[in-house]
């Protein structure tokens, strides 16, 4: 996993395989089912690092021979939070490999006289002080989105809150880690930047319209 000087809270997961199936991800050709698989995929693999550093708690366990000492995740159960809709793509790759973790959603959109990001949904299960965190959306793109979600899974008491992306731009990362610097982003690549719509460069198109055929 690389880190930057200029990105500080920023992760990015270079292991062989997140990179092939990135690639594979960006080709224009990769068809709907096979996208839709890649970004469960990647999702669980970014997962595996992103949960490397979760609390650990000692628990005895009955093998069939004799009584021995384990651990287990500590805690309320891990939450998943996709931002609608395209981080629901993430969801179940990340769920295969933690299957007790709940599951929030997110559901922004832009006011259209002020442009900042409201919620038109937003779940979370409560006791979210004692919960640890995982927002999902394959792209930071401006960042709006992603620290407007943060901004309210904070308001719902979140504190232990951690930013998943597959790609992301480098005005995305820093407007998430300026507005909460607290939070770590995982990405498998930061790309060069952002066009005049708002798609990040190289990218791989609108994700939402990818994973789900509505291009
Ligand atoms: N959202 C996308 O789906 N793609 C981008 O490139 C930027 C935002």
């Amino acid at each position: 996993m690389d880190t930057s000087k200029a990105f500080p809270t920023l992760r990015v997961v270079t292991h062989p395989l997140v990179q092939h199936k990135l690639t594979i991800l960006r080709d224009r050709e990769t068809p709907t089912k096979i996208f839709k698989e890649l970004v469960e995929e990647i999702a669980m693999l970014m997962a595996y690092e992103a949960t490397s550093d979760v609390e650990l708690e000692k628990i005895e366990v009955d093998t069939p021979l004799e009584t021995t000492n384990g651990r287990q995740i500590a805690g309320k159960k891990m939450t998943l939070v996709p931002i609608l809709r395209a981080g629901l793509g993430m969801v179940e790759g990340i769920y295969r490999l933690v299957p007790n973790a709940r599951i929030g959603h997110i559901g922004l959109y832009r006011n259209h006289d002020t442009l900042e990001p409201v919620d038109y949904y937003f779940k979370v299960p409560g006791d979210a002080a004692e919960r640890d965190f995982f927002v999902l959306d394959p792209m930071l793109a401006t960042g709006g989105s992603a620290a407007a979600a943060v901004t309210s899974l904070k308001r719902a008491g979140a504190t232990r809150i951690r930013f998943l992306c597959l790609v992301s731009a480098p005005e995305g990362v820093r407007r998430l880690a300026g507005a909460h610097p607290d939070v770590t982003i995982y990405t498998a690549a930061l790309d060069r930047e952002l066009n005049t719509q708002g798609y990040i460069l190289p990218g791989l198109g609108d994700a939402g319209d990818r994973l789900f055929g509505t291009r």
